[in-house]
């Protein structure tokens, strides 16, 4: 019966064709357990740390694959979580069908940044979102969300809200363009990579990263920080430097990652993130609350920043700069709001069948438009990695991340002294939903007003 639904299945691609020879091969074998004996929660922990071992340009890929075809079986006998439908969905030849489909997209992706040729990107990217708008709609009837995509949001973020109206887009829109320069502005003295290295190791220190439960690895593609505490080293985190960035800004970026492990670190065992809403909040709160704070830029001076040649007020103005070119995920934090809020709606339209992967670029210049005084001149559609490798429904959950690491700080006081025990007690509280931890957290509904007081404080 088995082999029956896999020729019975219409393939989508090629790759699926090869995942239907590799199961038929993988199928009596041992690499496949009986789905009966499989934790999903512990399959969900392997994955998470696999994606980093990943990341981190470790011989993990055959690992992962296996990781999603146990988890496709686990899925199998219950359709009771939404994690049981979302890695459940379709046939079992197109789990690997959408891997290898992810894995193409990022390689023709990393091709396309660099030639621009961009009508390469429309196949792989009309692969991958063949199978995302499948289990969308799975999801969307098992959830009773009001679209394919909004139940992928949901999938992603339990409990989403997000505040921000049209309104305060454009009181941003305002904002930016006021204060912004086209390039960086004074100097950026050299820091070495030992220097960095010695700093972030602060961090690491002051973070109170507790060893038995994160892995820390070094030099990877970029800081990142995946999986949960509740098992052994079960968080991986990933530092590095990146020589493109200014060093304040490198740096900054390895204590946002140091974020995500401490909130991670605390997570028992059987509980998530609330949200990835709540997990980027954590780490916006260690980036741009603490980060911004004196204390903490006295902390990077003392710990060398000062020998090469920086002082506060240098620190202050550089972590302030509205700069023009850049993108994306390298942008300062107020128009970050704008940027991710033309993600969301371009993912949007793709996954409710809007537009087509080949509408992309259309799409997208008739999103940029109206803010073609703040962006770079040359912004295209496909900067943002996150939909190129397939992860839809992640990205909108940045902007209520961001107001609710205000909202936090602000409720809380955070400071470099208390901030641990803040988020342990977060980490702690068994929340899975973002609406509600927010509320028991800070004592209000999630409301924007914590962020422009932030806003014009520090800019
Ligand atoms: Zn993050």
């Amino acid at each position: 019966m088995f082999i029956l639904r896999l020729i019975t299945k219409k393939d989508r691609t090629n790759h699926a064709d090869f995942g239907k020879i590799l199961i038929i091969c993988l199928y009596d074998s041992k690499y496949i357990e009986k789905g009966q004996d499989l934790s999903n929660i512990s399959l969900l922990y392997e994955r998470e740390a696999l994606k980093m071992q990943i990341l981190a340009d470790l011989p993990k890929i055959p690992a992962f694959i296996r990781n999603s075809y146990q988890l496709w079986m686990g899925a199998q006998w219950s359709k009771e979580t939404p994690h049981d439908v979302f890695y459940g969905t379709g046939w079992i030849h197109e789990v690997l069908g959408r891997q290898l489909a992810r894995k193409s997209c990022m390689a023709h992706w990393r091709d396309a940044k660099v030639t621009g040729n961009t009508a390469q990107l429309i196949e792989p990217t009309t692969t991958v979102l063949d199978y995302t708008r499948d289990i969308a709609g799975e999801l969307q009837e098992f959830t009773g969300a009001d679209t394919p995509y909004d139940a992928l949001i949901h999938f992603q973020t339990p409990g989403f809200e997000n505040p921000l109206t049209a309104g305060d887009l454009s009181k941003i829109h305002d904002f930016v363009r006021d204060r912004q320069v086209d390039d960086p502005v004074g100097d950026h003295p050299n820091v070495s990579v030992d220097v960095q290295n010695h700093i972030i190791k602060c961090m690491i220190d002051m973070a109170s990263i507790n060893e038995s439960k994160v892995e820390i690895l070094y030099e990877t593609a970029h800081p990142a920080c995946l999986g949960y505490g509740g098992v052994e080293q079960g968080v991986k985190l990933g530092v590095t430097h990146d020589p493109h960035m200014t060093p304040f800004k490198s740096l900054i970026t390895n204590w946002h990652e140091i974020g995500h492990a401490v909130y991670r670190q605390s997570i028992p065992y059987g509980h998530f993130v609330a949200g990835r809403a709540m997990d980027e909040a954590i780490a916006f709160l260690f980036e741009y609350y603490i980060g911004y704070s004196d204390d903490f830029m006295q902390m990077m001076l003392d710990e060398g920043l000062a020998q090469c040649g920086y002082d506060m007020d240098m620190l202050k103005r550089h972590s302030t700069e509205i700069v023009r070119n850049t993108k994306r995920i390298e942008t300062n934090p107020i128009r970050h709001f704008i940027d991710i809020d033309l993600c969301e709606q371009l993912e949007r339209a793709l996954v409710n069948e809007d537009i087509e992967a080949e509408d992309c670029e259309v799409f997208w210049a008739r999103l940029v438009e109206p803010y073609a005084d703040i962006f770079p001149t040359d912004y295209p559609y496909y900067y943002d990695v996150h939909m190129m490798s397939g992860i839809y429904g992640d990205r909108p959950c940045y902007n209520p991340g961001m107001l609710a690491a205000m909202q936090i700080g602000d409720a809380k006081n955070v400071t470099t002294d208390n901030f641990n025990d803040i988020v342990m007690r977060v980490a702690q509280s068994g929340h899975d939903r973002f609406d509600t931890a927010v509320k028991d957290i800070t004592g209000q509904s999630l409301s924007t007003e914590p962020f422009f007081k932030w806003m014009t404080l520090k800019f």
